[in-house]
């Protein structure tokens, strides 16, 4: 079923009321977030604007600003091999353990889904903030040092294999077709509020999760750690003891940085912690706690760990940002944008190719988006792994397997073609400077 522009508009801000947004089938309700692509798009451009000229700078970094749509287009690449474990798991459900029927075109039902969904993701937020093995998943989110609206597509692809429990008790009564949309406008709604553009919005912050609700969220400022975790609604917060008013200067991202803008690696790297500290652990409890305890815990500590050893903040941390040369800045920004368009296209045209092809654009994609955090942190091997992955996107295009109708991506060819050889991107100055690893950083792994 088609959306009008404004349909879809108001659908980031969960406005699209039953009589417009309650369908009879699965198959009938739109893919609301893919098509807010376009709309991420302007609302992006928009704060841009609206910070330019409301506190002349800019809201954001190139590198962050990357790293979060890598991270963004990243979670959503298993759509595309795989239905949604979230509505296959609910089908099930409701296929063989359904009480009862709730209709689904009544306003009763849509209204009792809204608050089921928001509700569900209340805990899952939580716990997903309080359960080590889940915050391995969640973690992700909350790792960019900006708070924009890039941030807000900086989402994890494990957490979906973590949320999914969360919605099962729906299934017993509420149609998968109207629990599918409310899951839709429930993310979508959370898109908005990642600004700092918006100080407050007067009464509603009482009732709905605002802005300055989730900036305390994002903070990591002792006062803003485990606070806030509601998705459309506050007042899960204001009931059950986690809502924290705004108050101090937010410092945003992760008590202890990871400093990378390389996707796989910033959601990767608290497993590969949690797997040393479960095997560093003394006992099976001790081995236990790692995993289901809280992130700060450790032995002898309680479930949460000790206040105290959340890092004080002074408000003057400087986020990670190595120095990387503006036309490095400008190749990464256009090269990220033809990846974009490769993976828009995928989205748009997936159900008419083969598992090979969207296997092996999803390669590309993933080494490419790799290749832009390596590029990002001007790390020494960086440009070994640009022109590795150049020849991959050569050679995958040559095959045919990137052609259909993408006029950015034959331009983008184009371009490659012509230099002929790939090191010509860079001149032997330039490829000095990218040898040679930035002061600022100091955490590169090469
Ligand atoms: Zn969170
Ligand atoms: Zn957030």
């Amino acid at each position: 079923m088609g959306t009008t522009a404004g349909q879809q508009l108001r659908a980031l801000f969960y406005v699209l009321p039953p009589g417009e947004s309650s369908f009879r089938t699965l198959e009938e309700v739109p893919d609301y977030v893919e098509k807010s692509i376009p709309f991420f798009i302007a609302f992006i451009v928009l704060e841009f604007v609206v910070s330019w000229v409301q506190q002349h700078k800019l809201p954001g970094r190139i590198n962050d600003g990357i790293s979060s749509l890598s991270l963004g287009i990243l979670s959503r690449l298993p759509d595309l091999l795989f239905r949604s474990v979230d509505i296959v798991s609910y089908i099930y459900v409701w296929n063989n353990y359904k009480l009862f029927e709730l209709p689904w075109d009544s306003e009763w039902t849509w209204y009792l889904t809204f608050l089921g969904v928001d509700f569900a993701y209340y805990w899952f937020h939580r716990i997903s903030h309080e359960v080590n093995i889940l915050w391995a998943a969640h973690q992700v989110h909350h790792s960019s040092e900006d708070y924009n609206l890039f941030t807000a597509l900086r989402q994890s692809f494990l957490q979906r294999y973590t949320s999914w429990m969360f919605n099962l008790p729906m299934a017993l009564f509420i149609p998968p077709s109207v629990f599918a949309v409310h899951l839709q406008f429930n993310l979508l709604y959370q898109f908005w509020i990642h600004t700092e553009v918006i100080t407050n919005i007067g009464p509603l912050e009482w009732i709905l999760n605002t802005p300055s609700h989730h900036r305390v969220h994002h903070g990591r400022n002792p006062y803003c750690i485990d606070k806030n975790y509601g998705g459309t609604l506050i007042i899960w917060d204001r009931i059950f003891g986690t809502f924290e008013a705004e108050d101090a200067k937010v410092v945003y991202g992760l008590t202890h940085p990871v400093n990378s803008f390389e996707p796989i690696w910033l959601q990767l790297r608290p497993l590969a912690h949690i797997w040393n500290t479960f095997w560093a652990a003394p006992g099976f409890c001790n081995k236990l706690s790692v995993i289901f305890k809280g992130p700060g815990w450790g032995p002898g500590k309680p479930r949460l760990g000790l206040p105290e050893e959340i890092p004080a903040v002074t408000g003057n941390e400087v986020p990670f940002n190595p120095s990387v040369p503006a036309y490095l800045n400008c190749y990464a920004v256009i090269h990220f944008a033809v990846i974009m368009e490769l993976y828009i296209d995928l989205l748009a045209t997936v159900a008419a190719l083969s598992q090979e092809t969207i296997l092996l654009r999803i390669v590309v994609i993933i080494l490419s988006l790799t290749s832009f955090g390596f590029l990002m942190e001007n790390r020494p091997k960086a440009v070994i792994l640009e022109i590795i992955r150049c020849s991959v996107f050569l050679g995958v295009y040559k095959l045919g397997y990137l052609r259909n109708e993408l006029s950015l991506l034959d331009y983008a060819y184009e371009g490659y073609y012509s230099l002929h050889v790939f090191g010509i991107h860079f001149t032997e100055e330039d490829l000095k400077l990218l040898a040679t690893p930035s002061l600022h950083n100091n955490n590169s792994v090469f």
